[in-house]
């Protein structure tokens, strides 16, 4: 199919979609650290995991060895109501560059929770449901998550139950109000319904919460409820595994063509749509079989793979989840409120860690005034209104594509373009009034909540 002229939106068939997730860690000489448990430092068993966890999940994420792993039936039937997502050639973006680069975007947010997200919150309520369980249990931050888990749970005909940060949840109402819709139970966190929360409120009262008391509150009412388990939407090796639908499908798509990309860029938080995005193309470098180059973009506030140090640290701030080697910025760390809620997670997927550390993964990471720049820019020409979190990947491009254009290389860009910016209008409203403001922590910050690292022996 060589020589033909590529559409501004490349999309697969039905039975081109894949039928197994692809799971890199099994084509890594050199895997990711094993995840340990918490109070023991022993590497975390399927058996330990499986209290918190879904079991098959647990044993997803465990699993190092097989490369391949089949997306059962009714987890297909669901991706095709809003997949394949399309790939788009950003020709107008191009042209407003000027560049010579070939642009081209994977876009997740055509589905209603607007993001990626859907497509590991599908898989795990699925598992929860084979399991017989009554209901899941989950944090929100932004929202993005806690919305996709309730679409799925609804689904599934599971109970679901969102922590959502207080803060959040005053002021995204129509998040709150989306999850409702879908029949999830929506509470404010910190909260009475936990004794963690309770003692937050106590020793805090008036708290707006955070992501990690809200995982608390969530993991504790998982533990202490038969048949609920907790669920989480990123960084986890599952949530990456589930996510490699989004790189299977544009290797695909790129194939149809006899495109081959040069640069992959996307934005990281925990790290699962960039991991899921880059998976199958690193699998093929770590094979020996092609090269490219893989980009990571975070925000300046939060800089854990730019700036942050590869140690092993908890995943959540309750320090109840194993304990994982990673890039990381302290699990203390808060970092400064900025828009893009999605990447505000101190730490980063094991194994997008490992590549990094490996030389494989680079990292760029950029303040929100100039993310905000390319999402208008963006958003002008392309017509697409990115979400604030996808807006990073999008700055990580344009800014490729203008250094192809001092060089003038042809070189093929990818980025993945991971969700819709319709709840982040008051992060755009600050942004159009001027009033938006840049956080950039210093080496002191930094090296003072690094101090707090957990002790290894
Ligand atoms: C959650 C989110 C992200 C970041 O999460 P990753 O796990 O790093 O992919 C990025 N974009 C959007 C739209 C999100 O909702």
């Amino acid at each position: 199919m060589a020589n033909k002229e590529i559409p501004y939106k490349i999309y697969l068939e039905e039975d081109e979609m894949p039928k197994a997730w692809y799971n890199l860690r099994a084509d890594m000489k050199v895997k990711p650290a094993p995840l340990l448990n918490p109070a023991t430092h022993e590497p975390a068993s399927i058996d330990m995991l499986s209290q918190v966890f879904c079991r098959e999940l647990a044993e997803q994420e465990l699993n190092v060895t097989d490369a391949y792993i089949e997306i059962p039936e009714e987890i297909r039937s669901f991706y095709k109501m809003y997949r394949p997502s399309p790939l788009v050639r950003a020709y107008c973006l191009e042209k407003k560059l000027g560049t010579p680069a070939k642009i081209y975007y994977k876009f997740e947010g055509n589905n209603t929770s607007g993001s990626h997200k859907l497509n590991s919150a599908i898989a795990q309520a699925y598992y929860a449901k084979k399991q017989g369980l009554k209901g899941v249990t989950t944090e929100t931050g932004a929202g993005q998550w806690g919305t996709a888990l309730s679409m799925a749970c609804s689904y599934f005909d599971l109970d679901c139950k969102v922590y959502m940060v207080k803060v959040s949840y005053e002021q995204k109402p129509f998040r709150r109000e989306v999850m409702r819709t879908y029949g999830a139970d929506v509470t404010p966190s910190p909260s009475m319904t936990t004794e963690v929360g309770k003692k937050i409120l106590e020793a805090h009262p008036g708290t707006t919460g955070s992501l990690g008391c809200a995982i608390s509150e969530a993991v504790e009412y998982a533990v202490s409820h038969e048949g609920y388990r907790y669920v989480l939407g990123s960084v986890l090796n599952q949530v990456l595994l589930h996510q490699s639908v989004i790189g299977l499908e544009t290797q695909t798509a790129l194939k149809k063509y006899d495109i081959k990309p040069d640069i992959i860029i996307g934005c990281a938080g925990g790290g699962s749509n960039l991991g899921g995005l880059i998976s199958p193309f690193a699998g093929e470098v770590l094979r020996g079989e092609a090269d490219y180059k893989f980009i990571a973009v975070e925000p300046a506030s939060c800089p854990s793979l730019t700036r942050g140090k590869y140690a092993y640290d908890f995943c959540d701030t309750g320090m109840i989840c194993p304990l994982a080697k990673m890039y990381t910025l302290g699990s203390n760390y808060i970092p400064a409120p900025n828009h893009a809620g999605g990447l505000r997670y101190h730490g980063m997927s094991t194994v997008l860690s490992e590549l990094h550390d490996q030389g494989i993964l680079d990292a760029v990471s950029y303040k929100q005034t100039e993310v905000f720049e390319a999402a208008e820019m963006f958003a002008r020409v392309e017509g697409i209104l990115p979400a604030p979190e996808s807006s990073h990947a999008i700055k990580g491009a344009i800014e490729q594509a203008l250094r192809c254009k001092e060089t003038g290389e042809e070189k093929t860009i990818v980025f993945g373009l991971t969700g819709t910016g319709y709840f982040d209008l008051a992060g755009y409203a600050k942004y159009n009034d001027g009033e938006l403001e840049n956080y950039v922590p210093t080496d002191e910050e930094l090296a003072e909540s690094l101090a707090k690292l957990p002790k290894m022996d």
